[in-house]
């Protein structure tokens, strides 16, 4: 049994992640300020002799004597970080420094969520882990990219400077039971507007795409990194290689959800990137054969299971 610390755990995948530690008997602490969070995802596991809750922010120093970090702790959706962008990336690089720090003190391993989003508007399609990315310093959805990025800097001069074991994955669009449906991702969005028969609102002519991974598999992937060899630091891609447009995506969930929604266009948000799709071959090399299991419309099927309990 190992301590375990999950930064962000009141959130869509630190919930699903604590849920996986503890039913494999490891003690939990799940900390979280509840910005985009929310004690509902862990209020079945509160009272869990293995689990512990604490309200705190990442942006301040944090002690407790543990094993293992996974260093979620970060809005995600970009209404969420751009809602206040000075702290988005306080939470990113003063969170990344507090934890590393932590890790440090404690000799733990930490693993940090980083993401698809390093590599910004792609050139290079698919994308490959030693692809730097094209990434505007000044835009809108720079607090969460510039940050995150900086996070996996330190990441890497703590490993250098400090010998702390660290971990990087690269986390593609995930999506799954436990998204805030009010969260403006585009998952969320869609089911809701179709459950409801609102309008579908596609951002932009709709022919950007992204690939969409359920959320079991991305915590398959999590633990599996966390376990690699300590000199096997990533940053590894984990993601599904489906490609879908955001038509066909909006298309597929009118058809799942029977809606009479009606596709509707809205303008695209700056620096919006046009195409993504991760390269897993990293993942599949070194977590023992990674790879996504849950297809688009089995996962889309059991997270509008999920919301329909919110009509
Ligand atoms: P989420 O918004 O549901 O979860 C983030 C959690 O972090 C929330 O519980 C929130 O309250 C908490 N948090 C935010 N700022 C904090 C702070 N300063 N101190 C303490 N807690 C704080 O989002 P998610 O989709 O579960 O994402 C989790 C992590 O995975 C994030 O770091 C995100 O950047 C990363 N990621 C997610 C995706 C995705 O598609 N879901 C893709 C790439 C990377
Ligand atoms: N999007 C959309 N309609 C929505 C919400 C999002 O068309 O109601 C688009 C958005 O412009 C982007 C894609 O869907 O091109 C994915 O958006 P999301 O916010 O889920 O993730 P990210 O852009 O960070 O990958």
């Amino acid at each position: 049994m190992k301590r375990i610390l999950v930064t962000g755990g009141a959130g869509f995948i630190g919930s699903n992640l604590c849920d996986r530690l503890i039913r494999e008997g490891h003690d939990v602490i799940c900390l979280d300020n509840y910005f985009t969070g929310r004690k509902d995802n862990i209020r079945h596991l509160i009272g869990h002799d293995h689990f512990e809750l604490v309200r705190h922010d990442v942006i301040n120093p944090y002690i407790a004597e543990v094993d293992e970090i996974y260093n979620l702790a970060c809005p995600a959706s970009p209404p969420a970080y751009q809602y206040d962008a000075v702290k988005t990336i306080k939470t990113s690089v003063l969170g990344a420094i507090n934890m590393l720090g932590l890790a440090k003190y404690c000799k733990a391993k930490i693993l940090q969520a980083s993401t698809s989003e390093i590599y910004g508007d792609p050139i290079v399609h698919p994308q490959v882990e030693s692809y730097w990315g094209n990434v505007n310093p000044i835009g809108i959805r720079s607090c969460y990219d510039e940050g995150k990025r900086c996070a996996e800097t330190l990441f890497m001069d703590y490993h250098r400077q400090n010998g702390v074991r660290i971990k990087i994955i690269r986390i593609f669009n995930t999506y799954g039971p436990r998204m805030d449906p009010n969260d403006g991702r585009v998952i969320s969005n869609f089911i809701m507007q179709a459950l409801r028969n609102q309008d579908i609102t596609i951002y932009g002519d709709g022919n950007q795409t992204r690939s969409f991974q359920y959320v079991d598999d991305l915590i398959e992937g999590m633990i599996r990194m966390m376990n690699t060899p300590d000199d096997f630091t990533g940053p590894v891609n984990l993601g599904n290689p489906g490609e879908f447009s955001m038509l066909e995506l909006a298309r597929k969930i009118i058809d799942l959800t029977g809606s009479r929604s009606k596709i509707v266009f809205k303008p695209l948000p700056s620096d919006d990137p046009r195409q993504r799709r991760p390269d897993i071959s990293c993942a599949k090399d070194n977590l023992a054969g990674w790879t996504p299991k849950i297809q688009l419309e089995d996962g889309l099927k059991k997270t509008i299971a999920y919301f329909e309990t919110y009509l």
